[in-house]
């Protein structure tokens, strides 16, 4: 976030598993899985792993037969002032944020296709 710069890859044949690479610090690049837990995603970084992950298992209830039946969504929260309670570290909000931009363009095209096809009737 902020002056850092990250390249978010898609990992081939891994739907919704991407590799977050730091272009302002080395290290080896995160991996970050935004189809896990119900669409919270999970990331290998150490904020996901002491702070974020905590917190999702303190959000959780289980039935008696082992069902997940709630759970809790945190967003990051801003630069410089994540949320305490967060179940997402900032490499899986940037990770959405490209899916999301990603996504809406391919919709954003199927859109203007079923449009034309209308108009071509
Ligand atoms: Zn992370």
């Amino acid at each position: 976030m902020g002056k850092d710069k990250y390249r978010i890859r898609e990992k081939s044949g891994e739907p919704g598993v991407y590799e977050v690479d730091s272009l302002t610090h080395t290290h080896k690049p995160y991996t970050v899985d935004l189809f896990e837990l119900m669409g919270n995603g999970i990331c290998n970084c150490t904020d996901y792993q002491t702070r974020c992950h905590p917190n999702w298992e303190k959000n959780c209830v289980w039935d008696e037969e082992g069902i997940l039946r709630k759970w809790k969504i945190v967003d990051y929260g801003v630069r410089g002032r994540p949320n305490k309670s967060r179940t997402q570290c900032k490499h899986i909000k940037l990770t959405r944020h490209y899916f999301l931009t990603n996504l809406l363009e391919t919709l954003y095209w199927k859109h203007r296709a079923s449009e034309d096809e209308i108009k071509n009737h």
